[in-house]
């Protein structure tokens, strides 16, 4: 079964709305077994919005739109819908019924224009809204007609689309049949760029197929590896990802802190609370970024000691006991801040690790000896103190989400490896 989603709304084509409903309706389709084919948005324009709507229940089994159902003159979905089946638009005394009942539970009377809401294309079923005032609409060819579409129309807000998708249209749809077992498993890496994962992974033409695909979604939280397998069955899907999980593994292992929803903090926080350690944070480019990661952990109280955002030169000396002649030697993006940092936040704070971010973050103030993107992480332990440079971007957010990265992982790294 293959679908297409179809997002309705000028505010969406701004920019002023994020399409949250498509990537949910592509998660949730996927999960349930239909291969979602195409997203398309739309704005409020019945013609644009009739022609995409015609292209669409062509190609695809099950069409689900959202968006375009409110009462007011910019909402076209119904018309649309009515015009495109030619189908004339009909009342239904049930549908006011219930919008009224909803205005007087909370005490208001129902504006004239939510009548509109009650008028819809003959011929279809009515899935009914108890959480907004919008219902959404169903109509299914019969099974063996040619063009086999199922057509739900939902509305915009997502937490009413949610609710109709999962009570009403998901149980329509499974009942029609032909879903495919399809298994997704993510991988992902820190510490390696992308280009240098994939040489690292190599050859993988014996290994991947139809039934069994890679896809490579590089991020400031690392490279993410998306296995995606076919099956007949459940069990069979899950053998595909199983031997190719294991012939990644096999060639990038070392890089591999996790899997699906896993963080790198999350990651570290298990280590850290495994091996009783304690943690403390000295952050100048990151701004607190670092220790924000960190503490987004439930339970993370029983590893993170704290942390000093020390952003001022008077700060790293006062804050952490950074010597005003480091500084002054070497500036304060340097290997010797960093680790006069981490050594002096550890301390401070009594903690066993003790880590440090200094950089340029951007988008000005580079030089040519220190570059925008210029940072040093630093990492001290009961065994001793080390810094390390990294060269990173032009992008300030970017910079400070990609150093946070690098430091979790010199931490996985570093605890892997037995330190301290
Ligand atoms: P209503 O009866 O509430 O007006 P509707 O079907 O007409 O329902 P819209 O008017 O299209 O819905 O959208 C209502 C709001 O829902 C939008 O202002 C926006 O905040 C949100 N919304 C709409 N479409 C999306 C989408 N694709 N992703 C995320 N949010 C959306």
């Amino acid at each position: 079964m293959q679908a297409t989603v179809l997002t309705i709304g000028d505010e969406l084509l701004i920019g002023q709305v994020r399409d949250t409903n498509a990537a949910w309706l592509g998660e949730q389709l996927t999960l349930a077994g239909v291969i979602l084919r195409r997203v398309v948005t739309v704005g409020d324009d019945e013609k644009t919005l009739q022609s995409e709507l015609r292209q669409s229940l062509a190609e695809s089994d099950l069409v689900v739109t959202t968006g375009g159902l409110g009462p007011t003159d910019d909402d076209k979905t119904r018309e649309a819908v009515a015009g495109l089946f030619g189908v004339e638009m009909a009342f239904q005394e049930n549908i006011l019924d219930d919008i009224r009942g909803r205005f007087k539970l909370r005490r208001r009377s129902m504006p004239e224009s939510n009548r509109s809401q009650a008028m819809v294309p003959a011929g279809f079923e009515v899935l009914s809204n108890r959480l907004g005032t919008a219902p959404g609409l169903w109509h299914e060819t019969k099974q063996g007609e040619a063009a086999a579409s199922m057509l739900a129309v939902l509305p915009g807000v997502p937490y009413e689309m949610k609710h109709l998708f999962t009570e009403e249209v998901l149980p329509r749809v499974r009942r029609r049949g032909g879903l495919h077992n399809i298994v997704h498993r993510t991988l992902r890496t820190a510490g390696i760029g992308e280009s240098s994962l994939q040489e690292t992974v190599g050859d993988l033409s014996g290994v991947l197929s139809d039934n069994l695909r890679l896809a490579w979604l590089p991020g400031p939280g690392g490279v993410r590896l998306r296995m995606t397998a076919f099956g007949r069955n459940r069990e069979e899907a899950d053998d595909r990802i199983a031997q190719l999980e294991a012939c990644l593994r096999d060639r990038i292992g070392a890089y591999v802190y996790g899997a699906n929803d896993e963080t790198l903090e999350e990651i570290v926080g298990r280590m850290l609370r495994d091996r009783s350690l304690t943690v403390a944070v000295a952050e100048s480019c990151t701004g607190g970024y670092v220790a924000h990661a960190l503490t987004n952990i439930p339970g993370s109280s029983a590893y993170v000691a704290g942390g000093i955002v020390a952003y001022s030169n008077p700060a790293k000396m006062d804050l952490l006991g950074v010597s005003p002649e480091a500084l002054r030697q070497h500036g304060a993006v340097s290997e010797v801040v960093a680790m006069q940092m981490a050594e002096g936040v550890r301390r401070r704070l009594g903690a066993d690790l003790g880590l440090s971010t200094t950089g340029v973050a951007g988008p000005a103030g580079g030089t040519s000896e220190k570059p925008v993107g210029t940072a040093w992480i630093g990492y001290a332990d009961t065994g001793g103190v080390a810094a390390h440079r990294l060269q990173l971007v032009r992008d300030r957010m970017l910079n400070k989400q990609l150093t946070a990265t690098f430091l979790m992982e010199r931490v996985r790294k570093n605890l892997l490896a037995g330190r301290p």
